[in-house]
């Protein structure tokens, strides 16, 4: 049966759905092995959606809590998801997620995870109509990230693509200038984030029909060596599991044999047939 597991999940101390204990109750359902939290990191423009270090440090303190319960039945580990764009402390981190959901260009802040008319609006007055511009002015924030702290896994890495499938005019993902982006800012990463995950959470939110990042980019990634995460970017614990067949699949068809996964000793392999 391999090893189920998911990192990257949400909850009420951030912006999910569910209580930590419903998180672990559900994946001790569904037959998972683990479950890791990965709350987002304090952001001053998300404040009610981020942890601050009150909010962290009571997070912290429930996870442990849960071990504690139902630590016979399932390992819990406890991460933070960070963007690149908050300094917190990242100390006490089972493992760490390094996520672009806003950058800063020039004076103004780019938004590429709230809405799709908030991306329209950075095209159309930021870059100047330029989809393309926007796109690569993300993946030059995404291969920003090592310089925002040490990561273990690289989330989403392009969900500037979130609201592609309703809008495909914002930008062509042919097109050599978003191929080139992508592609840079996965090479600049090598050596400084060792995981990258494959992102099935716009699949359940009703934005997209298939997971976070395209196949040229996981394409791309095994080529320079990147290990493969799956991952549900769980915010309803309904969807836990959410196409983690598909994601296995996605992850065959660029040549991966095995996905990573977190246990006590650190990420290990597991093969992806099992
Ligand atoms: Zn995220
Ligand atoms: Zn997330």
């Amino acid at each position: 049966m391999g090893y189920k597991q998911c990192l990257h999940t949400h909850s009420i101390f951030c912006d999910g759905k569910d209580s930590l204990e419903e998180m672990v109750l559900t994946a001790i359902d569904k037959g998972f092995d683990s479950i890791g939290f990965s709350g987002h990191s304090y952001m001053d423009i998300y404040s009610e959606f981020s942890m601050d270090d009150e909010k962290a440090a009571a997070y912290k303190a429930e996870i442990a809590r849960l071990q504690q319960v139902y630590g016979d039945k399932i390992k819990i580990y406890c991460g933070l998801e960070k963007d690149n764009y908050t300094k917190v402390s990242t100390a006490g981190y089972d493992y760490l997620i390094g996520s672009v959901h806003c950058l800063q260009y020039g004076d103004q802040l780019v938004f590429v995870d709230w809405t799709a008319e908030k991306s329209w609006d950075a095209i159309r007055n930021i870059f100047g109509g330029d989809g393309l511009a926007y796109a690569e002015a993300y993946f030059d924030a995404v291969a920003d990230l090592p310089n925002h702290g040490s990561f273990d896994i690289l989330g989403h890495m392009d969900l500037v693509t979130k609201f592609i499938e309703k809008y495909p005019d914002m930008f062509d993902m042919d097109h050599p200038r978003y191929r080139a982006a992508a592609t840079k800012a996965a090479e600049s990463l090598v050596g400084k984030v060792k995981y990258f995950e494959v992102n099935t959470g716009a699949i359940s939110r009703g934005y997209r029909t298939t997971p976070y990042p395209a196949p040229f980019i996981i394409e791309e990634m095994k080529r320079l060596g990147f290990g493969a995460i799956i991952s549900s970017d769980c915010h309803d614990r309904n969807f836990l599991d959410c196409a983690y067949e598909e994601a296995k699949q996605l992850l065959k068809a660029a040549g991966y044999t095995e996905h990573y996964v977190l246990k006590e000793e650190g990420f290990v392999a597991i093969p992806l047939e099992d």
